[in-house]
């Protein structure tokens, strides 16, 4: 996962354009994912698809005729959708064109200007500082023109068309936990699911944010019945603790699954409302749809203090965050993929475990208490109104676990299956 985001660090990506372009395409090394283009002005809802826009040279030239800024070096010098420019211009004229963080003067700040045509060049303050007065050539050679929105989608189906849907923004340039961190990790996931047999069926979006979510609800609407549980995958590669934002209805399986996987993973977390800010669950929970997202991070949105700057590198992420988020969102699929219900065939008093093998005889080690007990609250609650997951959460247990002593009682023909979801 971090080599992939080193190889796609260095792309300018926008909400358009062949930086989208050339990512996809790396991703299609891993996962076999199509690439949809939607042209510009295309209705979705409320919104056009924009025009397509692609920078290829931009900088600033001070009176000595020094590239004082040069988008080459960082791609977050150049001001996210900046038409095209080549004029010459006065220190305070162009400085209604620089954007900076004063309280953070070291670092370059992220910005864009999607919706309305506009030119800008990002810096560190401390250099916004220095820049002597005088005539500054500025030049940009960038196109917005008739093009398309590209978006990458992988569907893996399962036994049934019932669906998971992980979603994941493409359309920021050279920011590493926000989010290549979640493009690799669904990159990564998809591919391991792959591998696996599926009673769901998996879909995987590589959208650019916001328009991109609800270009695809605008084109997919007959598919979205299908979606059962959701996940916006994004910043999962920092040191900062878990953080789950619910879905907007806040007590669906995804909601709970989510919730009970951070509760036992040993990791630090924290589980907040939904609420209608933040990456693209904010489309996939309108009122109109009021799906069963939620957004799994590790540090929350906009609470870090490289959010959008140059810190956001690749040294702000790291392969064992990327590695731990994985597990958490590998635990989740496998949550959601066993959660079904069972029936006790012995119900009348318990069934002797012991005759049967599956009461350790010689008891002790905490292990095989909490193996004894997964068993008893299996049997126990299995009258089929109880879940997998109802009951891991009654008895305060990890999923895995309550899962293998509900194999376990199978095998010995005292559970059986209600295959309630197929
Ligand atoms: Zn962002």
């Amino acid at each position: 996962m971090y080599a992939l985001a080193e190889r796609l660090f260095p792309i300018c990506r926008s909400i358009t354009g062949n930086g989208v372009r050339q990512s996809l395409q790396i991703l299609r090394e891993i996962i076999p994912l199509e690439v949809h283009e939607v042209p510009s002005g295309t209705r979705v809802f409320d919104w056009v698809v924009p025009r397509e826009w692609n920078a290829r040279e931009a900088w600033v030239r001070d009176p000595q005729g020094r590239k004082v800024i040069d988008f080459q070096d960082n791609n977050l010098h150049l001001l996210n959708y900046s038409v095209p420019v080549h004029r010459r211009m006065s220190l305070s004229a162009l400085k209604g064109h620089l954007y900076t963080l004063p309280g953070q003067p070291e670092l370059i700040p992220y910005r864009t200007s999607y919706y309305q045509e506009s030119w800008g060049f990002c810096l560190p303050h401390r250099q916004f500082e220095t820049l002597p007065e005088g005539e500054y050539e500025v030049f940009i050679d960038s196109s917005l023109e008739q093009g398309h929105l590209t978006y990458g989608e992988f569907y893996l189906p399962g036994k049934t068309k019932e669906e998971v849907l992980f979603s994941t923004h493409i359309c920021h340039p050279s920011l590493a936990n926000d989010n290549l961190s979640g493009i690799c990790l669904l990159t990564f996931l998809a591919q391991e699911l792959q591998k696996k047999p599926r009673r769901y069926s998996h879909r995987f979006l590589f959208i650019p944010g916001t328009i991109g979510s609800i270009t695809w609800l605008a084109r997919n609407e007959d598919k979205v019945e299908h979606i059962r549980h959701g996940l916006v995958a994004s910043l999962l590669g920092d040191s900062g603790g878990f953080t789950y934002k619910k879905s907007r209805r806040g007590n669906t399986e995804i909601d709970r699954a989510a919730e009970h996987v951070l509760k036992h993973s040993g990791h630090p977390y924290e589980i907040i409302d939904f609420a209608p800010y933040g990456y693209d669950e904010r489309q996939y929970c309108s009122p109109g749809f009021n799906l069963a997202v939620g957004n799994l991070t590790r540090s929350r949105f906009g609470t870090f203090p490289e959010y959008h700057t140059s810190a956001d590198n690749l040294s702000f992420i790291q392969p064992q965050y990327l590695q731990d988020s994985l597990e958490v969102y590998k635990e989740v699929v496998e949550v959601l993929e066993d959660n079904d219900l069972f029936e006790n065939l012995n119900p009348k008093c318990e069934p002797q475990l012991g005759r049967r093998g599956l009461y350790d005889a010689i008891g002790g080690g905490s292990e095989s208490k909490a193996r004894q007990m997964a068993m008893l609250w299996v049997l126990n609650l299995s009258d089929g109104s109880h879940s997998l997951l109802d009951i891991a959460e009654r008895a305060g247990l990890p999923f895995r676990l309550v899962l293998q002593a509900c194999r376990a009682l199978q095998e010995a023909g005292l559970l059986r299956g209600l295959s309630a979801k197929g």
